[in-house]
């Protein structure tokens, strides 16, 4: 069992953190407080290929696979956690889904864009009424002989108004559940009947754009169909075991940052004479965190290793999921205590950390939603795939 980075990963690794400390950090303070979402971002990011992981080189991949992506998308989230949405976004969301699912048109036609940055990906499942239950959606995709029409809405979208290229999960089947949901690609750009809302009341991520989609009789090519039809809840469920690693990853580096901060702050802080990391109740919440932060950080890379491997990795991926969205908070809330009234300044990064961590317990399955599936997998109720 080797615990150390390849040369190619500590390069990864290397030109994502430097990527991150040149065009990400220095704006951070500016966008937190307009909300912004700088676009030039993931145009970059898609120039020095960290959205091609797991593509073929052919539809514009980088060449290289799990253990890489997770170690660059760790290092982008340690800065600002907003901006790991893009890698699930536009590669583990669409582009990937595209590529295990897509005609080899459909492959040729949006994997480059999604990987190459030119396109901002998306991918909507939730709806006002249906969150954990994704089967009891009710966006309806009707078959019009030439063309589908697409009415109803979704909730909670990210990059919903800034994306130009989504995948949406829509009824095909009236009563069908799981069994009659399908997936389509969208080409925001050229849909007409499309209404897109921004999303302002967001706690946190505010750099991240999400929106409310509304679809009123929205035209799509009969070939944009993604995979079979009706096997959209399946396909589904496969992307989020994907996407989901963004949430793990980015929590876990979340943690760290949170825990790096607090290290620094606790050495430099005098009181009583004394920097405040030599108390021993202090040392305790810097000993619980580094404990949660290496736990998160490795249990996002078995889960990466065995996805690298093509191994089942469900379960192993709710538990990295759950375990690191834990870690995040727990950290985020610890930093705030021990940098004391700075922690609640808007100076200080503890209230972007704390409102950013929140989040990550709700998106791509709540933690009860988790629980549920490593408990179902562990009492054999269902496999593990
Ligand atoms: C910042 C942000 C970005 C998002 N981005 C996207 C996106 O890009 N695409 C997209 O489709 N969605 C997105 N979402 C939506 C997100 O995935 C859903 O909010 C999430 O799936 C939970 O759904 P819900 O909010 O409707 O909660 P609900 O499902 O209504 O859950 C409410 C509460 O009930 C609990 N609960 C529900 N069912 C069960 C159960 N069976 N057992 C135990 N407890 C249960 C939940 O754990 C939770 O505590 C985003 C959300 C946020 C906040």
């Amino acid at each position: 069992m080797d615990f150390g980075l390849t040369e190619e990963q500590k390069m990864v690794q290397d030109m994502a953190r430097n990527f991150a400390e040149k065009e990400i950090k220095p704006y951070i303070e500016q966008d937190e407080e307009n909300h912004y979402y700088r676009r030039e971002i993931l145009t970059k990011m898609g120039e020095l290929g960290l959205l091609g992981w797991s593509i073929p080189e052919e539809y514009g991949g980088n060449g290289m696979g799990w253990m890489e992506a997770v170690t660059a998308l760790y290092e982008i989230a340690k800065v600002h956690t907003s901006w790991r949405l893009s890698i699930s976004g536009n590669c583990w969301g669409p582009a990937m889904t595209i590529n295990e699912w897509g005609t080899e048109e459909q492959k040729q036609k949006y994997i480059p864009g999604l990987v190459s940055g030119e396109y901002v990906g998306s991918f909507a499942i939730t709806e006002a009424n249906s969150g954990s239950d994704v089967g009891s959606m009710k966006c309806f995709a009707k078959d019009k002989g030439d063309h589908w029409e697409i009415n109803g809405s979704k909730m909670w979208i990210s990059g919903g108004h800034t994306s130009d290229v989504g995948l949406l999960y829509a009824v095909t089947e009236e009563g069908g559940g799981p069994r009659g949901i399908s997936c389509f690609i969208i080409d925001y750009n050229n849909t007409p009947g499309v209404t897109r809302i921004p999303i302002h009341t967001k706690v946190g991520m505010w750099p991240a754009p999400t929106s409310e989609l509304v679809f009123e009789n929205a035209i799509v090519p009969k070939e944009n169909l993604l995979g079979p039809l009706n096997k959209g809840f399946q396909i589904c469920m496969w992307m989020l075991n994907n996407t989901r690693m963004g949430c793990a990853t980015g929590a876990a580096a979340l943690s760290a940052a949170a825990l790096e901060g607090s290290v620094n702050y606790a050495n430099e802080r005098i009181q009583f004479g004394k920097p405040i990391g030599k108390f021993q109740m202090i040392q305790q919440q810097i000993a619980e965190m580094k404990l949660e932060d290496d736990a998160a950080k490795y249990l996002v890379y078995r889960a990466a290793w065995l996805k690298e491997n093509k191994l089942p990795s469900q379960q192993e991926t709710s538990m990295a999921k759950l375990f690191a969205c834990q870690a995040a908070v727990h950290a985020a809330n610890m930093a705030m205590k021990i940098y004391g009234s700075y922690g609640y300044s808007t100076e200080y990064p503890c209230g972007r950390w704390l409102r950013d961590a929140k989040h990550f317990e709700t998106l791509e399955g709540t933690s009860n939603i988790h629980m549920g599936i490593i408990a179902g997998i562990e009492l054999g109720y269902q496999p593990n795939r």
